[in-house]
């Protein structure tokens, strides 16, 4: 189980947070833009420090740990490739960090790039590739070291609508094989119903409702949160 209470404060801005997340679900955070969504994966990331709090995951404290010691794998909209490495080198980056011998580190690569659909573009640099494909090279290199915990910001933020249903399927069917515990912002609704076990309604640095998609959206805790899901009353 991945336990978590943060607080973190901004001029203007205030951050407490408490959740727990099973091993192996999928939590679907949701949120208008300002509300905290980054600033939490963020801090559950180890990219930022906070004020007060733990970040623990299976019974171990990573509140402590460097961001490259928690085993946590994200894919941020401004968490670009490397452009001057090729598809499977991009892949094959967080391995060789890590110290992956050669031949796992081969394996692991020719793995996620079979799954992506992307072995006839392994030697390509991420320029060549169209969106769609940069982002599929993301997320294997955010998943390449298994990492425990997955963070996903609006991974499918930037593409059209076509790329993102096309994603969305990767997505779908990668979660479930890798089994990986993860934390998704998304302002998609159907990203949720189809990603999500749960999804955790955040405002002002705070999560005022967590529920099953279909609760929430049925049930919204109070009138702010029904116009946020697009209830008309
Ligand atoms: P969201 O991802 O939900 O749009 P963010 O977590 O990015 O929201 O931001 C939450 C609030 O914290 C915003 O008011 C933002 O301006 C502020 N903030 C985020 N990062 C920083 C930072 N590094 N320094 C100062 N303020 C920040
Ligand atoms: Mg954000």
């Amino acid at each position: 189980m991945l336990a978590l209470a943060l607080k973190k404060a901004f001029p203007g801005f205030r951050l407490e947070v408490a959740l727990e997340v099973q091993e192996g679900e999928v939590l679907a955070l949701l949120g208008p833009s300002g509300s905290g969504k980054s600033t939490l994966l963020k801090l559950v990331a180890g990219l930022l420090a906070p004020e007060e709090g733990y970040v623990c995951f299976a019974e171990a404290d990573l509140t402590p740990l460097p961001p490259e010691r928690r085993k946590v794998g994200f894919l941020f909209q401004d968490y670009a490739l490397f452009p001057h490495l090729s598809v499977a080198d991009n892949i094959a980056f967080g391995l060789l960090e890590a110290r992956w011998p050669k031949a796992a580190r081969e394996e692991r690569v020719r793995e996620l790039l079979e799954r992506m659909e992307l072995t006839p573009h392994a030697r390509k640099r991420p320029t060549e590739l169209s969106g769609g494909e940069q982002q599929r090279v993301a997320l294997a290199r955010a998943l390449a070291n298994r990492p425990r915990l997955l963070l996903l910001d609006e991974p499918l933020g930037a593409l059209d609508l076509r790329l993102r249903e096309e994603l969305l399927l990767f997505l779908r069917k990668t979660l479930k094989e890798e089994r990986v515990t993860t934390l998704l912002v998304t302002h998609d609704q159907g990203e949720a119903f189809l990603l999500a076990q749960r999804v955790a309604l955040m405002r002002e640095g705070r999560i005022v409702q967590v529920g099953r998609p279909e609760e929430v959206y049925a049930r919204p805790i109070d009138p702010w949160a029904a116009r946020f899901l697009g209830h008309k009353n």
